[in-house]
């Protein structure tokens, strides 16, 4: 299979993922290989999806550079179909995503989240934080719902946004 990173408009990206119902060597896989493709992307969160992975799994990682600014201690998570269960306050973030390379946007985020999934084992857990953990998991959450972050955009700003993304895919692509 082929592991490569999914970006914007890849159809994959607008759907939400089935959830995990095997805690097997298989689940142990796509684990793996998703933690490899995120740092091998320099990224802090990764949900299944922007590889190509149709299920409701996350790996976050926020020991690197860019956490590090944030002035809080990093956390390693392996998230198994993890749900929003609480949502509170309202803070404005910017934030970029490995499926939008060169874009960076600045949209509202709730300030403070308690989520509920299961780990790789198949046990219940719990996170409760007001940290920028709370912006990182409501983002790669909303990728396995099939929700990018463009959509937390106003219409307008949103078609600026994705003709300049498109504009530079473009101009990549001939590069
Ligand atoms: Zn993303």
């Amino acid at each position: 299979m082929n592991y490569k990173i999914r970006t914007w408009p890849d159809k994959i990206l607008k759907q939400k993922m089935k959830e995990v119902d095997f805690f097997d060597e298989r689940l142990k896989e796509y684990i793996d290989v998703m933690f490899e493709k995120m740092y091998e992307l320099e990224g802090i969160g990764l949900a299944a999806n922007q590889i190509g992975i149709p299920y409701q799994i996350i790996v976050i990682d926020t020991n690197t550079k860019k956490y590090e600014e944030q002035g809080e201690e990093g956390v390693k998570l392996v998230l198994i179909n993890p749900k929003i269960v609480e949502k509170e306050g309202e803070v404005e973030s910017t934030e970029g995503c490995l499926s939008f390379p060169g874009i960076n946007i600045t949209i509202p985020r709730a300030k403070r989240v308690k989520v509920i999934a299961k780990n790789e084992k198949g046990e219940d857990i719990e996170i409760d934080t007001d940290d920028f953990l709370a912006i990182v998991l409501q983002h790669e959450i909303d990728h396995i719902n099939g929700i990018p972050f463009i959509n937390h955009l106003s219409p307008v700003k949103r078609r600026l946004v994705l003709e300049k993304y498109m504009k530079q895919k473009k101009q990549l692509a001939k590069a």
